[in-house]
């Protein structure tokens, strides 16, 4: 089927190349500037025009259909033009679009605040040191993953001082962690390639060691055919520098008020999934060291992590280890991916630091013109219902199985290093030579190559680096799944060697 595609593929391909640049590409070039993106490369080709959408399935502008196999940069659950999800923003949008939280509350985001904390709600024990796990139940809205992260790590900087924790509130995240493009976002961030174009305007925080089983120096495991997780040989190196790096802050005077994670998967980081247990062991060295749990379920969210384990049915990855935190950001997939909407949820004890007589000017000056954002509140409530439904878990879990089973057909290429899944996200790096696990040199451009190709073959993703991410709406059928992994698979087969 897919040299029908491939050959489908080349024949446009090679239509596309003949044809006059479309005009909406000519507008898109002459004035849209591109995120992310090296706007001269840009230029090279006729850019693809997404039209509609309609489940998985993109179509552009000149009738050409892809599959979505990033859910649109990871924002997409229930696929595109869904009838629930168009008749739920319809509905609200015949009563009103938008009205200010600034003075007024609203009827869909105080249902969806509502549904949230419902939806956040975790059995979990206290900690070895008898600390109760903090109850989420405050919501502060605002529009997107970056902001989420802002609102967290100001409240959080805020109460650490009003508290009397710290004078001076520090923070700790991970290598390599990525938690949005605004100021604080970026500072709380550790990615080399940001922090060189920004370092003058960023504030300073500590990176703790990432759980990277793939390329962890204390993994004494050889390369094998299978997900680093699996069979690395190690004593928890990783959770022991998180403990000796608290300890050390605390000795010197200068203790972490906050820890930030992605819990069970960094993202941007180039999908480096935890290995089980981690997080729970984390989080209860940062809640019995008194520091703020923050955690960034941007991706995560919604479940995203997959339907695994005990706590299956749990929405967001915290609760699939028992963990609750002081802070959980969520974005991206919270309006079913249809509207730019966030949330920070948070405590009843945060809040409280907040309250207290106007002239005490204890106010969390903080907000935005768009926060609570009524159709983005009705996309919520019905994404969540979705997400609620007693056929999606099962759903969720036939997708999980196949996307598992395809997956292993690309063991046998040997420029795969590491194929790792979190229930409906994995990430496939690419390797010059899997017994070493040297990495292909990133001028080479091997992540984008592998992408470029893959959308001559109809299937739309994004890599990070060397590594390929393959994220599937929910409604995605076994067969585009197949399509979706076979695709990369040709990609890859298809690199000129180097
Ligand atoms: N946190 C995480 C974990 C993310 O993956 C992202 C976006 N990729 C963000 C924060 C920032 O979200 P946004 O792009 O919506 O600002």
């Amino acid at each position: 089927m897919l040299a029908s595609l491939d050959e489908a593929a080349n024949a446009a391909k090679g239509k596309m190349q003949k044809q006059a640049l479309h005009p909406i590409a000519k507008m898109d070039r002459r004035h849209v500037w591109h995120p992310f993106t090296q706007m001269r490369d840009w230029f090279k080709r006729e850019p693809i025009v997404i039209a509609e959408g309609e489940g998985a399935v993109l179509r552009d502008i000149r009738g050409r259909s892809y599959l979505d196999a990033n859910s649109s940069i990871w924002t997409n659950l229930h696929g595109h033009n869904h009838p629930a999800l168009n008749r739920a923003i319809t509905r609200q949008l015949g009563k009103i679009a938008h009205s200010s939280s600034l003075g007024f509350a609203n009827v869909p985001a105080s249902r969806l605040a509502t549904a949230l904390v419902e939806a956040a709600k975790t059995e979990a024990p206290r900690s070895s040191k008898g600390a109760a796990q903090p109850k989420l139940t405050k919501v502060f809205f605002s529009d997107d993953g970056s902001t989420a992260m802002e609102v967290a790590l100001k409240l959080s900087f805020e109460h650490a001082r009003r508290a009397g924790v710290v004078r001076k509130p520090r923070f700790l995240s991970l290598e390599g962690a990525y938690h949005g493009d605004t100021v604080g976002a970026v500072s709380l961030g550790h990615i080399g390639l940001f922090h060189r174009a920004y370092g003058g305007l960023l504030f300073r925080t500590e990176s703790a060691m990432s759980p990277y089983c793939y390329r962890c120096p204390f993994n004494r495991a050889k390369p094998e055919r299978a997900d680093a997780r699996e069979y690395r040989r190690c004593g928890w190196e990783c959770v022991s520098s998180v403990e000796k790096q608290f300890n050390v802050a605390r000795k010197s005077g200068r203790p972490f008020s906050a820890f930030a994670v992605e819990p069970l998967m960094q993202g941007a980081a180039g999908m480096i999934p935890q290995p089980e247990g981690w997080l729970r062991r984390v989080a209860a060295i940062a809640r019995d060291e008194g520091a703020h749990l923050i955690a960034d379920e941007v991706m995560t969210g919604f479940g995203r992590t997959g339907i695994g384990g005990a706590r299956g049915a749990a929405l967001f990855a915290c609760q699939k280890e028992g963990v609750v935190p002081d802070f959980l950001a969520l974005a991206k997939g919270l309006t079913g991916g249809y509207l730019p909407m966030a949330a920070t949820l948070t405590t009843a004890e945060v809040f409280d630091a907040f309250l207290g007589e106007y002239s005490e000017f204890k106010t969390f000056f903080h907000g935005h013109s768009f926060t609570g954002n009524q159709l983005g509140a009705a996309a919520g409530l019905e994404s969540l219902a979705l997400l609620q439904r007693r056929s999606s878990l099962p759903q969720r879990g036939r997708l999980e199985t196949a996307f598992a089973q395809e997956l292993e057909s690309l063991w046998d290429l040997p420029q795969v290093g590491d194929v790792r899944r979190v229930g409906l996200v994995a990430g496939v790096e690419l390797v010059k030579d899997w017994r070493s696990r040297r990495a292909f040199d990133l001028r080479q451009r091997v992540g984008i190559r592998v992408c470029e190709r893959m959308a001559e073959l109809g299937v739309l993703t994004r890599p990070i680096g060397n590594v390929v991410v393959l994220m599937p709406p929910y409604c995605t059928t076994r067969e585009q799944i197949s399509t979706m992994v076979r695709a990369l698979r040709t990609a890859i087969r298809d690199l000129a060697p180097s």
